[in-house]
């Protein structure tokens, strides 16, 4: 197969004053995670890492210019791939040990999946090519090149812990489902929600080795509820209330027997 150099790994998209969104272009929309940076007064923060194929540091060295805390919203591959890059970071107890030790099996082809994994992602919505990148971050680059590399974590949150930036304070909301350590970052101030792969405006994945259907409508229930102004997810463009109630609706309507 011959993939072409990318020209560069990371876009960015400034948002507004203190929020700028990075993603990376070349990895596949399965795996395509937003990465965002927002400058607080003492500190900034990184929600996500993407897939550490090509160094997040270095894409994003105009906007750290304060220490940065790299929050894990989970421990799927395609979001906590810079971690090892930053040396302050925070996840959920639930997935703390995933963080340091990378335990599954990290691959850009995905001939190393499991069957039933593909086809659960396909029944999903996704595509799921043979490659897991459209282009290479350097030349000589090999798909059989790329690792997860440990990051232990330096802060372990729980429900209602605090991520103080000195003029912003984010409440940690425990949302599992999609994974059990997953979190969001909700600000109550603004109506701003970070909400990892809890919920985004896409194909919602409940099937994987650890999601769990339950604790997925629990957490359906509790967003529907959430005052939001302002979701940035983990996948797919950012939205609103309206558009939040309609997405954890119809996961309601889904898969609750006892319905929404
Ligand atoms: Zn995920
Ligand atoms: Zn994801």
């Amino acid at each position: 197969m011959s993939l072409t150099i990318a020209e560069r790994w990371f876009e960015t998209r400034r948002i507004d004053d203190d929020i700028t969104l990075l993603w990376e272009p070349h990895v596949v929309p399965l795996l395509r995670c937003n990465i965002w940076h927002v400058r607080g007064r003492d500190r900034d923060l990184l929600v996500d890492t993407g897939m550490g194929i090509a160094s997040l540091r270095h894409a994003a060295r105009h906007l750290l210019e304060k220490p940065v805390l790299a929050v894990a919203t989970h421990t799927h591959l395609d979001h906590v791939g810079g971690h090892h890059e930053f040396a302050e970071r925070l996840v959920h107890r639930l997935e703390a040990d995933s963080l340091r030790e990378p335990g599954r099996l990290a691959t850009l082809s995905t001939a190393d999946w499991a069957p039933e994994e593909v086809a659960m992602m396909r029944n999903a919505g996704y595509e799921v090519p043979g490659a897991l990148i459209t282009a290479l971050p350097h030349a000589g680059y090999k798909l059989s090149d790329y690792r997860r590399l440990p990051a232990a974590p330096t802060v372990i949150v729980e429900e209602g812990d605090v991520v103080d930036l000195g003029d912003r304070q984010f409440d940690v909301l425990h949302l599992p489902g999609h994974s059990p350590g997953s979190i969001g970052l909700w600000e109550s101030k603004t109506g701003t929600l970070f909400s990892g792969d809890a919920i985004y405006d896409g194909p919602l994945l409940d099937q994987l080795p650890r999601s769990n259907v339950a604790d997925y409508l629990r957490t359906m229930r509790r967003l529907r509820e959430l005052p939001v102004r302002v979701v940035h997810a983990g996948h797919d463009p950012s939205f609103g209330r309206d558009r939040l109630k309609q997405i954890a609706e119809a996961y309601l309507k889904r898969r609750d027997s006892k319905a929404a």
